[in-house]
């Protein structure tokens, strides 16, 4: 299983990235969670054929997570797609998502491939091919947010998607190889973060260390580059094996 980046910033991207969305991959099979910048063009850039995409998790409505959408599914019906896309998201998100491809009247077009919307609120989606599993659980954020889980036999995957840190942590966020974490700031403003719906660099390391992860990769990230580096030294110091995002690049679930 392989996990890339494909944007990693918060709700303002930078000159080096988009806004936060990733790409999972186990075989065949390949997810997209959350939908933001130019995804196949990312996708591309991360050696991913967006025509082998199957099914994408949007984990909440925000517009940083969600707006790329429709471009997406334009792009893929006028590549000629004819398999269904699965598109995955709790009842709120699902709603908005239909709503902004309504706008376009995409789901009207001549030959438009299939859009399966599944909503899932907490619990396992079965769907994946091959060994891929994808758990879903309710995050603490200012809109119906999910949280998810991605495991395989090669290896576990936890993305805490935007949220504050006091999350319910499920069982099954436990011990994976690899926790991407949201981090808007430095601790000194988790006060001013948890006021809108988001973690510290020190609270993505709490997490990190409490549920045991192999590793941990911070991501959306604040605007301000120059932060970085003080933030990855804040989390590293909790939780040593932190690094921060490297857009494209195929990080592997094995144990560390
Ligand atoms: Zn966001
Ligand atoms: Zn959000």
């Amino acid at each position: 299983m392989n996990v890339h980046f494909l944007g990693y910033t918060g709700s303002i991207q930078h000159a080096g990235s988009a806004n936060v969305s990733l790409v999972v991959e186990e075989g065949r099979e390949v997810v997209l969670v959350d939908v933001s910048g130019a995804p196949v063009m990312e996708m591309l850039k991360a050696g991913i054929d967006p025509r082998d995409l199957k099914t994408v998790l949007i984990t909440h409505s925000h517009i940083d997570h969600i707006y790329a959408l429709p471009s997406l599914i334009h792009q893929l019906w006028l590549m000629g797609r004819e398999e269904p896309l699965v598109i995955v998201g709790n009842r709120e998100t699902i709603g908005k998502a239909r709503e902004l491809c309504s706008l376009f009247g995409l789901e009207q077009k001549n030959r438009m491939f299939p859009l399966v919307w599944e909503i899932l609120e907490n619990g396992v989606y079965g769907s994946l091919a091959g060994q891929l599993r994808l758990i879903v659980f309710p995050v603490p954020h200012g809109v119906p947010t999910v949280g998810c889980v991605f495991e395989s036999a090669h290896g576990k995957v936890a993305y805490f998607a935007d949220c504050t840190a006091d999350v319910a942590y499920p069982e099954v966020a436990y011990d994976a190889d690899l926790l991407i974490h949201e981090a808007g700031g430095l601790c000194e403003d988790s006060a001013i973060l948890a006021g809108k719906g988001h973690s510290s660099s020190r609270q993505a390391a709490e997490a990190a260390r409490m549920l045991r992860a192999g590793r941990l990769v911070l991501c959306h990230l604040p605007s301000e580059v120059s932060m970085y580096q003080l933030m990855l030294a804040e989390a590293q110091a909790v939780f040593k094996r932190t690094e921060l995002p490297v857009l494209y690049k195929a990080y592997g679930c094995e144990k560390v």
